[in-house]
């Protein structure tokens, strides 16, 4: 059976959330309150990061872009996990709803044909300050403004019978309500639990790698078939 991944980036494929490692970094006034609105969801997700963005002069990027390779650090076991996915010929995309400047570099040392998509937000840097650009918009099916719609992604990148969603925030409950299997940590674990939706826990991705090649569901998928060597 056909098996594919949907996983995040900022805070699931990194130890910690990049976007408010940057606000945080930079501390441009009002931030607090703008990611406050988001997550109490008075102000949609692509208003939100729009407008963080914009507090951002533009001729940071060189420096935004040092900030993060130096403060950015992949979860243990993504690379395990990427390579094994590649090996079985398992679909892997990044759905993040970061903004491509910061996440391509930190993605770079991996062989590009590790990923089957990696969907995400850009940006202008057009003076005088940030503009994010939004070029995986919300199809019909979603109402919810998300900027880089996460569901809409995986309602138009090829049908598998088991989809995977992994992530970390609120922003990836939407993808986990249609997942089958949802690996879950911090926000996302208490949401799903909270609203009855099924999720496994975890840590790094060696946690989710060895439920993979264990679960029922998706074993055959993730064994490596020796092709010929019968001698
Ligand atoms: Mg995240
Ligand atoms: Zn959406």
């Amino acid at each position: 059976m056909s098996v594919r991944i949907f996983c995040d980036f900022d805070g699931t494929m990194t130890v910690t959330d990049n976007i408010l490692m940057i606000m945080e970094h930079y501390n441009p006034p009002n931030w607090r309150s703008i990611v406050e609105d988001m997550m109490r969801g008075t102000r949609s997700i692509r208003d939100g990061v729009g407008s963080l963005f914009s507090l951002i002069p533009s001729a940071l990027r060189e420096d935004i872009v040092r900030t993060v390779m130096d403060k950015a650090t992949l979860r243990p076991g993504v690379l395990g996990l990427l390579t094994h996915a590649h090996a079985c010929g398992v679909p892997f995309y990044v759905v993040s709803g970061g903004i491509d400047f910061f996440i391509r570099p930190i993605l770079a040392h991996i062989p590009p044909s590790y990923f089957a998509g990696v969907y995400c937000n850009s940006a202008s840097f057009d003076p005088p300050t940030i503009t994010i650009t939004w070029p995986h918009p919300c199809g019909d099916a979603c109402t919810d403004d998300c900027g880089m719609c996460k569901t809409t992604v995986m309602r138009h990148v090829p049908f598998a019978h088991t989809t995977i969603v992994i992530g970390d925030s609120i922003t990836d409950y939407n993808a986990a309500k249609q997942a089958d299997i949802v690996f879950a940590r911090a926000h996302l674990y208490r949401h799903c639990l909270a609203h009855g939706v099924p999720c496994i826990a975890y840590e790094t991705f060696y946690d989710i790698m060895d439920t993979l090649v264990h679960d029922a569901r998706t074993r055959d998928a993730f064994t490596l078939h020796r092709l010929g060597g019968r001698s």
